[in-house]
């Protein structure tokens, strides 16, 4: 392009300029606390003809390389649930999943707690909200792990009007002791209750957002520090009441999928025919039979060897916090590790895979979250997918032959936003609610389809020389 493109325009000449810019477009809403309302983004132009080569994938961590979201919607849930008073009583139906889920899943934690505040703003029992505010602050404090989760609190502190209670002697008693227990400290929340009650005033919505976000966090951060510690099988049993279920596991085919595109598995992905086209039947969103899926047979082999020929870079981007990254991709890796060693793959091959599993720090070439950047730069926008394809070195010529991978409907935008026009959705329960008019593809049947089905999308005529 050789236009002369001016720093400063009126609104008509803006009008030409972003019309440069591209024929599609996205616009993010921002928080209430930003200056502009919202953001218009260009979108990269889908890309639907199958392609000569792959150089890289991004993809995204929670409901797409794992399933977190039982964690986060129980977290939220507790959060309404503590300040309207309403947790433990056995009359309360929780979170509605029909109308609730669609707008607290796959979003900014803001945007989830603002819609949450929002609709259940009005039962909000004061006296409740001061207590879980105080315990979710005492708790992040005296146990988080996470500095900048600590550095927020104490800023949501005093913007909230407990800002003196940071000096106060009893509350850094508690909370350098760093053994702070609700249960046990129930006099103490108490004593400072009584002391500060009249300070906290969360005027506007804004406040409540604010100290709304910490309690939420707080339940959060509280169960990932117990599976951190190995109790992720008896609190997901707990929590879930279901048998066999994980608040954390990898989604089905990760591992597989992993190895693929590594180049590791080579012709041995024929091996998975039947676990990957098992997964396909047994998907409530897709309705292949048998007959239909042995067709695709053929070409895993070809597939194998077209990666362990020209294996490709891996990035995972995640709006998480880099300590709740850290804690679910252990856990991931850790459950993938189990079942890497169960497959019955040449056992030389099976070394390297597991070497390579036994930390996921190892295995992908960029992790980026949320403190790469700040809360209000997350996915919708491009930023946080931008800093991984930099990262990974992959020039902007290379972007039309990278795949980009995300369940949700603002991890669409943010590819799109980020140059991907090879945008695929992978939908899943929690999900598919979601309007993916941004997404290439929406891929119902997840990474299975995407290996078996769509051989990753590869032109066929590439995988004929691999044969
Ligand atoms: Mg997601």
């Amino acid at each position: 392009m050789g236009e002369k493109i001016p720093k400063f325009a009126d609104l008509s000449e803006a009008r030409n300029i972003i019309s440069l810019l591209g024929k599609e477009f996205a616009i993010v809403h921002n928080p209430s606390y930003l200056f502009p309302r919202f953001e218009i983004y260009p979108l990269a132009p889908k890309i639907s003809t199958p392609r000569k080569k792959l150089v890289a994938v991004v993809k995204d961590m929670d409901g797409t390389t794992t399933t977190t979201e039982q964690l986060c919607l129980h977290s939220q849930e507790y959060m309404i649930g503590q300040i309207t008073g309403r947790w433990g009583d056995p009359t309360w139906k929780g979170l509605d999943k029909v109308n609730d889920y669609p707008h607290i899943i796959g979003n900014s934690t803001t945007r989830h707690v603002e819609y949450l505040i929002n609709k259940y703003g009005k039962f909000i029992k004061m006296e409740n909200f001061r207590k879980s505010y105080l315990t979710a602050i005492l708790w992040t404090l005296s146990r988080g792990k996470d500095e900048g989760r600590k550095r927020e609190v104490r800023n949501n502190m005093v913007a909230l009007g407990w800002g003196n209670m940071l000096t106060d002697n009893e509350f850094l008693t508690i909370i350098t002791k760093q053994n702070f227990e609700e249960n046990r400290h129930q006099k103490e929340i108490k004593h400072l209750l009584q002391k500060y009650r009249q300070f906290f005033h969360p005027e506007d919505f804004t406040d409540k957002v604010r100290a709304a976000i910490d309690i939420y966090y707080y339940r959060y951060h509280q169960i990932l520090s117990l599976i951190d510690k190995g109790e992720g099988k008896r609190l997901s049993k707990e929590l879930l009441h279901e048998e066999g279920r994980r608040l954390i596991e990898p989604m089905p085919g990760v591992e597989i999928f992993l190895s693929l595109i590594k180049g590791w598995l080579g012709e041995d992905l024929a091996l998975f025919y039947e676990e990957l086209a098992e997964d396909l039947i047994n998907s409530p969103y897709v309705s292949y039979t048998k007959k239909e899926l042995d067709k695709f047979r053929k070409r895993l082999a070809p597939l194998g060897r077209y990666f362990s020929m020209h294996p490709i870079k891996v990035g995972i981007v995640t709006s998480s916090i880099a300590y709740e990254a850290n804690v679910v991709l252990k856990e991931v890796f850790r459950v993938a590790y189990e079942r890497i060693s169960n497959w019955k793959i040449p056992s030389e091959k099976k070394e390297k895979i597991l070497e390579n599993f036994s930390d996921y720090k190892k295995l992908y070439d960029s992790i980026i979250t949320a403190n790469d950047s700040s809360e209000i730069r997350l996915k919708p926008h491009h930023d946080l997918y931008s800093m991984a394809l930099h990262e990974m070195g992959v020039s902007k010529d290379e972007f039309p032959f990278v795949i980009g991978f995300e369940d949700s409907e603002s991890g669409t935008i943010a590819l799109r936003a980020a140059g991907i026009g090879l945008c695929i959705a992978l939908p899943f329960t929690g999900t598919s609610g979601h309007d993916f008019t941004a997404a290439t593809h929406i891929i119902w049947g997840g990474l299975p389809e995407v290996i078996l089905v769509n051989n990753l999308f590869l032109d066929p005529s590439v995988l004929k020389n691999f044969e």
